[in-house]
Order: structure tokens, then sequence, then C-alpha cells
């Protein structure tokens, strides 16, 4: 265990669960944005670009912590809106002279507000993929959600990351629609990614975190949360709609899990689109048929949360 403290080092805490083995180096503290509805990530903190200095000081460090690491991932949300990103993606390509991936978390806004032209230069200093939370295709939804972005501005940030040269990697916030905007949601961000065609879809199922902005939408009602079988249903009416190639899906968050009498049933769909779509297809009509018949009880972290199962998501 790396006591990172004593290194005076700031490490940190949210990252993609596929980045858990890179190097991590937080270039700003928060989330410029830091209005969505659903995130309790960065709610504390002020939006704040750190100092080169402190960055490279930082970098410096974990270099002899991550030794040899091949993957680095730069926090926090929103760290390519830094007047100095290209600098600091060269001070990490330097330290890190065997990594082949440097990817960062973008809001899609920014991508867009970059333009192609500039997100060019930040491939060339290094960066190799951005991760974007697209949250939903479905224009109310990101409005209820007060995401900030538009469905065509998702659009257009994504194609800026592709046609600079990065992979692009979309969140989906399934159950972000709720009961009213089940199908919207499903339809539309299978719109958005066919236009996009991201590299990679993720999915995370939402969950209503106590002390978010959501919960009071859920308690007063504006905000109806989908059982975990309507969770599945829209999971299946996501993929039957894309026409993406040479895209992977994956579910790798646990919070897209279904368990039946403390067994896990159901762990996500993954697979390579548009060659594996009917395999997908095929696991969740299975799972569908499987519940509609199983005597016990339905979970999924939504419950598990709610009756204090789960603490941390
Ligand atoms: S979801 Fe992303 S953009 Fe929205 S507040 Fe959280 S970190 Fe910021």
């Amino acid at each position: 265990m790396i006591d990172n403290r004593t290194l005076d080092y700031d490490f940190p805490p949210y990252r993609p669960p596929n980045e858990a083995s890179s190097a991590l180096i937080r270039a700003s503290r928060g989330c410029p944005w830091n209005k969505c509805l659903f995130c309790t990530m960065y709610k504390t903190l002020k939006f704040k670009p750190r100092s080169a200095e402190d960055i490279k000081r930082d970098i410096d460090k974990a270099a002899e912590i991550y030794k040899g690491a091949k993957t680095v991932f730069i926090a926090d949300s929103d760290s390519l809106v830094m007047k100095n990103i290209v600098d600091i993606i060269q001070h990490i390509k330097l330290r890190f002279p065997d990594s082949d991936r440097i990817t960062s978390y973008a809001r899609a806004k920014t991508l867009m507000k970059l333009g192609s032209e500039r997100l060019k230069k930040i491939k060339e200093a290094g960066l190799t993929r951005v991760h974007v939370g697209l949250e939903s295709g479905d224009k109310k939804t990101l409005e209820f959600m007060q995401k900030g972005v538009t469905p065509e501005e998702m659009i257009s940030g994504g194609k800026a990351a592709k046609r600079a040269g990065l992979e692009l990697s979309f969140y989906i916030l399934i159950g972000a629609g709720g009961k009213d905007r089940l199908e919207e949601h499903a339809v539309e961000s299978a719109r958005v990614c066919n236009e996009v065609n991201p590299d990679f879809m993720r999915l995370r199922t939402l969950v209503v975190q106590h002390g978010s902005l959501l919960e009071e939408k859920k308690n007063s009602g504006d905000y109806k949360p989908t059982s975990p079988i309507e969770k599945l249903k829209e999971v299946r009416m996501l993929i039957e709609n894309l026409e993406v190639n040479h895209c992977k899906l994956a579910s790798d968050h646990f919070t897209n899990n279904i368990w039946v009498n403390n067994t896990v049933v159901y762990k996500g769909v993954y697979g390579m689109l548009p060659q594996e779509k009917q395999d997908m297809l095929d696991i969740l009509d299975r799972t569908l048929d499987f519940l509609s018949v199983v005597e016990g009880e339905v979970l999924d972290a939504t419950i598990l949360y709610d009756r204090g199962m789960i603490h941390s998501l």
C-alpha cells in the first residue's frame, strides 16, 4: 500500500475502473461544472487547476511510485481546460517513457470548445484517450440532470476528439431517464453514439446517492427510478438501436449487476460492436426470461444501497 501522504503526493480519488492500475496524476481539483444532479464526486471542492510546479513534482514522484507504468490517468474531471495542459502531458511522457496510454476525463463541451486542432496538439503531446460522460443522448434527460450539454454538443465534442485522433470512451448512465423517459433515453443515447462512433461505450447504472441533488427529485416524485428489470430492458433497447463500428461495449462497474437470493445472476454485457451485438441481446433476453419466472427477490445496486447494504459506489 502506497502512503501518498508521506510522499506529499496529491492523490486523485476518482478514476475509471479500467484505470485501476494506471499511474494517477492530479492536474486539477474538482469539476468546473459541478452541477449534475446525480453526481456527488466533487461537491465539496471548488474547481482549481494546480500549479505547474506542483503537478510536475507529483509526476516526478509518481514515476517512482508507479515505476515502468504503461498507463497514466490525468485527474480530476476536466483538466484539458487548463492552458498549460500540453506542457503537463509532455512532462508525463518524459517521466513515463514506457507509457502507451495516457488518458483523461473530459467534458464534451470542453472538447467542442477546444476543437480538433487544439486537441491534435494535446494528442501530439501524448494524450491517447478521453473518458467522456455522455450519460444520455436524450435532450430532456440531459436538461433534467443539469448536465449542461446538449446532445448536439455531445456529438460535436465527441467528433472533435475523434478527428484529433484521440480514442473516445463514452459513459452511458443506465436509468438516467427514470420511468418517464426510459425509451427516449435508450433510443437517443444510441442515436448520439451512432453519430459519433466512439471507440468504447461503458455502461454505468444510476444509483441515486444520499446527499445528491437527484435524491431531492426522487423524494419529490420528479424522478422515478426504474426497477432492475426495467433497467435491463433499457440496456436491451440501447443495444438494439446501436449501429456503431469497431466499438467495444463494457459494463465494467458493479452497479450493473443484478442479484437473486444473494447471488449475482447478471454482470452486464460486454462485446465488440457490431460483431457481438446479437450475443449481447441474447444474454439480455435470457436474463429477462429468467427474471420473469424466478422465485425470490430481484435486487440491484439501487435497492442494496437504499437498504444500507452498499455504502460506496
Ligand atoms: S458528472 Fe462530471 S461534469 Fe457532472 S458534475 Fe460530476 S464531474 Fe462534473
